[in-house]
């Protein structure tokens, strides 16, 4: 029989809390991973974004947190918008608002986060850079926190953090639970878990790491000089509901996204590690409000995203590594929806798709080049005017309205054809409770 929030031994206002979100039932992870980290024991879950994975580690400990005054719990996320995203889970599951949660990142002002610290605070959520510059102003507290989660830690040491998390490790005298949540498992992570966790419990199966099983791969090869062109008639042959474009490049991120704009009339943002936060915020906001239904974002971007309705990942340059292939494909096919990850493989990208092909199973996609869109060279914008007005023409293809390919115009033809361990669980609450007053 399946589990139920209340059979894992959930406090009931954090199960109220969650009926009231919508949540009925826990997830395969967090019915895995809940008993375990409410038994204080350390533990490594192999687990997808998407997943449920943060209230897989959130629930647990809400629901065993008394209020204090320091944090007795950290967070340690790889960005920006993990934080932000961490931080509003696990106040939204928080019944009656009696736990504070903080989110730490950089890029926006560091004294606001100070002063939410001051007022007294539960949980933090935070990046490792800006918790370091916290620490070094001895704003942050951390001596009482007991439950330390690493969280997406596979793309917390990609990016360049293992430094920054053991800084911060030792800098955790209480630490008694430790839990690492990670979609893959390189050696990286084995090596952190032996230097720091107690007899882990490891939890999940190393297919639990494969892209969920609602999410169709597909490929299509591509010329490099027809990129652009290949990219919006596959943009008007899937007609996606919203559509995540990774690029390689930041340049990329806001020249393509003025392409599809200009050339398609689609309503595209884009989004890179150069844009300032408030910047990234407010794209990534009009992107989730549906105001955008294209975001053109660099990796480092989008990791841990999480956007509702997010139907298409396309992967406009092909990754070197596996695990971004699935790290991307992940933002889409969420919490049970179905969603579409495409492939556009160049020549040169052959010898990486080919690693790629053999974790998973692909379709191919077809667009005959005779039916790619020609793209005018655009006009540059006037200084501090408009863009020009698309110039875009068609080969053997109805045009939209204003002679753009706008996938929202009925007309459009259809372009191409479509080729077609279960963790053990331990006992025996060890958790250390914030007693202090607030
Ligand atoms: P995560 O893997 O933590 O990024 O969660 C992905 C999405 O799943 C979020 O939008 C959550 O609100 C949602 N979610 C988490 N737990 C459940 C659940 N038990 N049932 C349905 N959706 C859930």
């Amino acid at each position: 029989m399946p589990a139920t929030f209340e059979a894992l031994g959930l406090r009931p206002e954090i199960v109220r809390r969650l009926t009231a979100l919508g949540l009925s039932k826990p997830t395969r992870v967090q019915e895995l991973a809940i008993p375990v980290v409410m038994a204080g024991k350390d533990a490594i879950v192999q687990a997808q974004t998407g997943s449920g994975k943060t209230y897989a580690f959130g629930l647990p400990i809400l629901s065993d947190l008394e209020a204090g005054f320091h944090p007795a719990v950290l967070v340690v996320v790889p960005t920006r918008e993990l934080a932000g995203q961490v931080h509003d889970a696990l106040e939204a599951a928080t019944p009656g608002r009696k736990l504070h949660t903080v989110a730490i990142y950089g890029g926006v002002s560091i004294e606001r986060q100070e002063k939410a610290l001051a007022a007294g605070c539960d949980i933090v959520v935070g990046t490792p850079g800006r918790l370091k510059d916290l620490l070094g102003r001895r704003t942050l507290n951390l001596t009482e926190v007991s439950t330390l989660v690493l969280d997406e830690a596979d793309v917390m040491l990609d990016m360049g953090f293992r430094r920054d998390i053991e800084f911060l490790i030792d800098r955790l005298p209480g630490r008694e639970q430790t839990l690492i949540f990670s979609a893959t498992m390189p050696e990286a992570i084995k090596v952190i878990a032996q230097r720091y966790l107690k007899s882990p419990v490891i939890v999940g199966t190393p297919q639990d790491a494969a892209p969920p099983r609602e999410i169709r791969h597909s490929f299509l090869r591509v010329d490099r000089e027809q990129r652009v062109e290949t990219l919006i008639a596959l943009l008007a042959l899937e007609a996606p509901e919203r559509a995540l474009i990774f690029t390689a490049m930041k340049h990329e991120t806001k020249r393509l996204a003025a392409k599809l704009e200009r050339h398609a009339g689609i309503r595209a943002g884009f989004l890179n590690g150069n844009m300032s936060q408030s910047a990234r915020n407010t794209m990534l906001a009009r992107f989730k409000a549906g105001e955008l239904t294209t975001l053109v974002a660099t990796d480092v971007a989008a990791r841990g995203l999480d956007i509702e309705g997010l139907s298409h990942v396309i992967h406009y340059s092909v990754p070197t590594v596996v695990e971004t292939y699935i790290h991307r494909s992940g933002r889409t096919g969420r919490a049970g929806n179905s969603g579409k990850a495409i492939l556009m493989v160049p020549p040169e990208g052959e010898a990486d798709f080919k690693a790629i092909r053999k974790t998973m199973a692909f379709q191919e996609i077809h667009i005959e080049r005779d039916s790619l869109p020609v793209l005018d060279v655009p006009a540059e914008p006037e200084r501090g005017g408009k863009p020009a007005p698309a110039r875009t023409s068609t080969r053997g293809a109805d045009r939209g309205p204003r002679g753009t390919w706008d996938r929202a115009h009925p007309s459009q033809p259809e372009r191409g054809r479509k080729a077609s361990g279960d963790g053990q669980i331990a006992t025996g609450l060890t958790r250390r409770r914030n007693n202090r007053p607030r």
